[in-house]
């Protein structure tokens, strides 16, 4: 059994026990990340807990905890539990108030929730392959770089893929690429990285910021601007990436294939930067 953190207190996962009350279950309220951990290592957890904290502002909700006890208590959760390599999940919601209300109780006591779980990365075969993904109009609110547990719309987008046996969602607002359902999208065009800037439409992903750094520090010619639906349509390639899918090619799109159908060079050249990435700045070696 995994340990968890619950307001103040490490105990294992089948033992915590939140309220009814809590506004994180009755209305959705509160903030995620997702961090994950190479070899006990917390990847870009300043990043992490920036975003968190972006969040909360937007949200109205006060932190917490200054930055320093979120690292502590994100490296106790590592430390407590049994695996090299984890993904930690980390919510704050607006916390229990004695009737359901939607207005904020007038003294909030958020819920802080970690738990934490193996980190297991993407099987070599599906890296070979590729991913089937589905396409579908965006219909979610327009505080999309919000990271709040209100998902609701995230799941039904995602399971319209797993309805068709796909792996992701990608989503178009108005004709323009957005994301995936729980991923950023990059396209490939002519040898040219193509990804949709940074707006209230999409999380600003911490593997998106790690992709782009990657391809300036190696030369990769990139544009970063608004992406028609007709160009991704047309790409050479297609990716998908997230903390724990890191860099994936989705290889047909509405049972269309991308490009030739198989992961593309560039792609390829990506997640091999992306593992040398890892392995030397969080491993050490
Ligand atoms: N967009 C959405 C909607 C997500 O849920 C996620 C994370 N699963 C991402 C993008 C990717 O963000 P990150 O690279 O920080 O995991």
């Amino acid at each position: 059994m995994s340990i968890c953190y619950l307001n103040g207190e490490f105990l294992p996962l089948d033992e915590a026990r939140i309220s009814p009350m809590d506004r994180g279950f009755l209305f959705g309220d509160g903030a995620y990340e997702v961090i994950p951990v190479y070899s006990r290592r917390p990847f870009r957890l300043h990043e992490h807990i920036a975003r968190l904290a972006h969040t909360l502002e937007a949200i109205r909700l006060p932190d917490p905890h200054p930055a320093g006890d979120w690292a502590a208590i994100v490296g106790e959760i590592v430390e407590r539990n049994p695996w090299r390599d984890q993904s930690v999940y980390l919510q704050v919601s607006r916390g229990v108030d004695d009737r359901r209300n939607h207005a904020f109780p007038t003294v909030t006591r958020p819920t802080v929730f970690l738990m934490s779980d193996e980190l297991v990365t993407t099987p070599a075969a599906q890296l070979a392959t590729g991913v089937a993904a589905v396409s579908a109009a965006d219909f979610r609110w327009l505080r999309c770089d919000l990271k709040t547990v209100a998902l609701l719309a995230n799941c039904l987008l995602r399971q319209q893929a797993v309805d068709q046996g796909c792996a992701e969602t990608v989503l178009f607002r108005d004709g323009f690429l957005t994301e995936g359902a729980a991923s950023n999208i990059f396209m490939v065009k002519d040898g040219v990285l193509l990804a949709p800037p940074k707006s209230h439409l999409m999380l600003p992903g911490i593997t998106y910021d790690v992709v782009l750094e990657l391809a300036d520090r190696h030369g990769l010619p990139c544009e970063v601007r608004e992406l028609l639906e007709d160009e991704v349509r047309a790409a050479d390639e297609l990716w998908m990436t997230s903390s724990t899918k890191e860099v994936l090619a989705i290889t047909r799109l509405d049972g269309e294939p991308v490009g030739d159908g198989t992961p593309g060079p560039v792609g390829r050249q990506m997640y091999a930067w992306y593992q040398d990435f890892k392995n030397t700045v969080m491993r050490g070696g």
